[in-house]
């Protein structure tokens, strides 16, 4: 057991119109009315937060994006700032996701001057971490994720303190949205060895506080297994978040 509260978040990705996205929080509002000992978290493509924001009221529900630019302000023609997404209603946003650093160049250094702008809003970064197939099967998981927690964590490392908020997301990259879904005890290894690498980096203390995310084909079926892992505090969701009849019983994972 541990002091850590189980955080299911969706990442929709570019995915959801705006009465798309109002409804599908409304739908998660009323099935997870009462409910406690989980945050629920959700994040809609830009256009749709300030209608998400609305639409969630006084449910318990978290809003984030999906990424976000290190410049407060200027001409960075296309990108959106921490103070702008405050502004929209957000605490959280997630950074790093393996589709920004695969697909957009996003690299762990941009990542760390991401999380850096993030912290001074305000903001808890989502930090998302994780490796490819290839890195997977030349034996080379645990060098990958240790060398995108060093670039992607540098101010913290500079500053020798992590803020026990951060969260990070462990996604290895063969998982998403691929229907394979690493083992419990696949993840359970990655997520041990980070909280590891945390309490090295850091302290006890704050590798006991950080929640640590599996993200990667996490569905209503395999949820329960994977959340009943010692070092897994949740999960980050893409395809199976943008349906309440998918969601919400992730989310519920405990009553199944
Ligand atoms: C994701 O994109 O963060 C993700 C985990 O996607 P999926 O659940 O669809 O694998």
């Amino acid at each position: 057991m541990n002091d850590r509260t189980v955080m299911i978040a969706g990442n929709w990705k570019m995915n959801l119109n705006l009465d798309e996205s109002a409804n599908l929080v409304k739908a998660i509002a009323e099935e997870i009315q009462g409910l406690d000992g989980v945050d629920v978290l959700v994040a809609p493509p830009f256009t749709s937060l300030p209608a998400a924001k609305q639409a969630i009221g006084d449910a318990r529900i978290l809003l984030a994006a999906q990424n976000m630019y290190w410049e407060p302000d200027g001409a960075y023609t296309g990108e959106i700032s921490g103070q702008m997404l405050v502004e929209a209603g957000c605490s959280h946003v997630i950074l790093g996701h393996s589709e920004r650093r695969s697909l957009f160049g996003e690299s762990s250094e941009m990542v760390d001057l991401k999380v850096k702008a993030a912290m001074l809003m305000g903001l808890i970064p989502i930090i998302c971490i994780g490796e490819t197939l290839e890195a997977r099967e030349a034996g080379r998981t645990f060098e990958v994720v240790k060398e995108q927690l060093e670039g992607s964590l540098k101010n913290f490392i500079d500053e020798h303190s992590m803020p026990p908020s951060t969260i990070l997301a462990y996604e290895p990259v063969w998982a998403i949205g691929t229907g394979k879904t690493a083992t419990p005890e696949q993840a359970q290894e990655v997520h041990h060895f980070i909280r590891q690498w945390i309490e090295e980096r850091f302290d006890k203390d704050t590798a006991d506080l950080v929640r640590i995310l599996y993200g990667g084909s996490v569905k209503p079926d395999n949820a329960k297994d994977l959340m009943s892992r010692q070092d897994i505090d949740g999960a980050l969701v893409g395809g199976a978040s943008l349906k309440a009849d998918l969601f919400v019983p992730i989310i519920k994972y405990q009553e199944s």
